[in-house]
């Protein structure tokens, strides 16, 4: 067991990170995970450096069993150790009869952590059995399980609601864990509806009686302050701190570890994950949003891509003088970058800010037309806050590049529904461009109009740019907005894409959705080349 020690004011000087998404944060509605996922979770998680990753249930899902099962054959941890998750034993059994603690020692991990009933109202209503009993299966259990060599964290359930109404038998269950030789009690705010102050105050009383193991602390966000409730636990003393990357989890989520982390390791000094894996912060907690399939919240403290970006005009190029003026931090700790919005609203500063981001220098007289440009355009119903992409090639553009890749001459769309309303939908594009002198015409099939069009796009133009293998669309996202300009409706489309490398959003606004899409994806692609022929080959 490592030792933790404590400075003067009280603040331990390190604590370890224990990520549950494999476990508590599957709970969560809408997120479901192969044993695939898993296994490149654990490895996200690996090399950012947490101390714990908890990987599930064994035995009590099929899943979970083949994810113990496979870990070990698969992967090897750098700097985390792999945790399985369990119970206590049922009552009124024996330890060693029982199939849960079974499944754990089976699940061939150096730690266990076992979840315990620590609200006396759980343990009449829910367990219905005495509160002795769920005091004996604390004991036995950890001694089963310590008997088998097992390190043993006890996750009290509950545990400052529990404390509120029966402290003395809130204490009992932890008095009895750390009795039986567990390493760490975990403190749950189950219901995640405490607040800061409570569990400084709780935790302040248990640790005036239960002395010897580590703390921990398990928080759920229903209240919004799980990461502030976090915090607290390690000012009380808790060397231990559960939560998930991205905040996932069942309701309002679990501790929010990507906002935990930097809190813990840049503010207030504390050893969390090794100190120079801070920087990968935000490409893990992407990585892992796609592996989870949630797109990634850009308001997201400390790794959305909006928590550094910058839009109005002066304070803009404020940011550009003296960053730490309107920065918490600087972002580059957490490997996210400072970012200039650029929309009707900037000012020239922004724009000429925006140009040298990408590497180019406009004089006064062009920034003033790209200036008009974007307030007609946005007036039209453009929205360049959100599409980079787009907007690099207008900067590019004012300058008077353009792309030389290919030019369209003409395209077309039909959509066929044959048969009964149970019929087959068909779409099929027809795409005509020019590169140099040579005409290249193509016809593809797809899903639906965007999808066929691409398609028919990539075989014209696909033997002439080995790059356009690697771009892919990966978000299409439409909304119709009423410009109130006098002609009705308009439709904005949004693509994403990803070459790998990097990822990109175009914008396309008309009347027509065909032509929107079109134009959304015509950026797309001179974008995704551009990019690709800038780069050193
Ligand atoms: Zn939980």
């Amino acid at each position: 067991m490592e030792s933790h020690h404590y400075d003067l004011e009280g603040l331990p000087a390190s604590v370890d990170i224990f990520d549950t998404i494999l476990r508590d944060g599957s709970q969560q509605e809408g997120l479901s995970l192969t044993v695939d996922d898993k296994i490149k979770v654990a490895e996200q998680l690996d090399h950012l450096g947490v101390a714990y990753i908890e990987g599930g249930w064994p035995g009590a899902n099929p899943k979970d069993t083949e994810f113990f099962e496979r870990f070990h054959h698969e992967l090897t941890l750098s700097t985390a150790t792999l945790v399985a998750f369990g119970s206590t034993r049922r009552p009124g059994t024996k330890a060693e009869n029982d199939a849960v603690l079974q499944a754990l020692v089976e699940a061939n991990t150096e730690v266990v952590c076992i979840v315990a009933k620590s609200w006396d109202r759980h343990v009449e209503e829910a367990l219905k059995t005495s509160l002795d009993e769920a005091v004996a299966m604390v004991e036995d259990s950890v001694k089963f399980l310590t008997s088998h060599d097992k390190r043993v964290f006890i996750d009290a359930e509950h545990f400052f609601d529990g404390y509120r109404e029966n402290p003395a038998f809130a204490t009992r269950i932890l008095a009895a864990g750390e009795q039986a030789g567990a390493e760490c009690l975990v403190l749950c705010d189950t219901n995640g509806g405490s607040l800061p102050h409570d569990i400084t105050h709780t935790i302040g009383h248990v640790r005036a009686s239960i002395t010897s193991p580590a703390f921990g602390i398990h928080c759920h966000n229903d209240a919004g302050v799980a990461v502030a409730n976090s915090l607290a636990a390690v000012g009380a003393g808790v060397t231990q701190v559960q939560g998930c990357i991205n905040g996932y989890g069942e309701r309002a989520g679990n501790t929010d570890l990507s906002a935990a982390i930097p809190d813990l390791s840049l503010k207030l000094h504390i050893q969390t994950i090794p100190h120079d894996r801070l920087e990968r912060l935000t490409s893990v907690s992407h990585h892992i949003a796609e592996l989870v399939n949630q797109s990634p919240a850009s308001q997201q403290p400390y790794v959305g891509t909006s928590v550094f970006a910058h839009k109005a005009g002066l304070h803009a190029s404020a940011v550009a003088k003296s960053k730490d003026l309107y920065e918490h931090i600087d972002p580059t700790l957490v490997g996210n970058g400072t970012r200039v919005v650029v929309s009707e609203m900037a000012g020239r500063s922004t724009l000429a800010m925006k140009a040298e981001e990408i590497g180019l220098e406009l004089d006064g007289s062009v920034l003033g037309g790209i200036l008009d440009d974007l307030k007609t355009l946005e007036h039209a119903g453009y929205h360049f806050e959100v599409a980079d992409g787009s907007l690099e090639l207008l900067l590019r553009r004012a300058t008077g590049w353009e792309s030389d890749f290919f030019t369209v001459e003409s395209y077309r769309v039909v959509t066929d529904h044959t048969g009964d309303e149970h019929g087959v939908v068909l779409t099929e594009a027809t795409v005509t461009v020019r590169i140099g002198d040579e005409r290249f015409v193509a016809t593809a099939q797809g899903n639906g109009p965007v999808n066929a069009l691409d398609a028919a796009l990539r075989s014209c133009i696909g033997e002439r740019f080995d790059a356009l293998q690697k771009i892919r669309l990966t978000d299409y996202r439409v909304r119709v907005l009423d410009t109130g300009v006098g002609t009705g409706a308009v439709t904005r489309v949004l693509i994403d894409s990803d070459d790998g490398s990097r990822s990109w959003t175009t914008i396309g606004v008309s009347e027509n959705i065909i032509e929107a899409s079109w134009l959304a994806l015509y950026d797309s692609i001179v974008f995704g080349l551009l990019h690709a022929s800038l780069r050193p080959q």
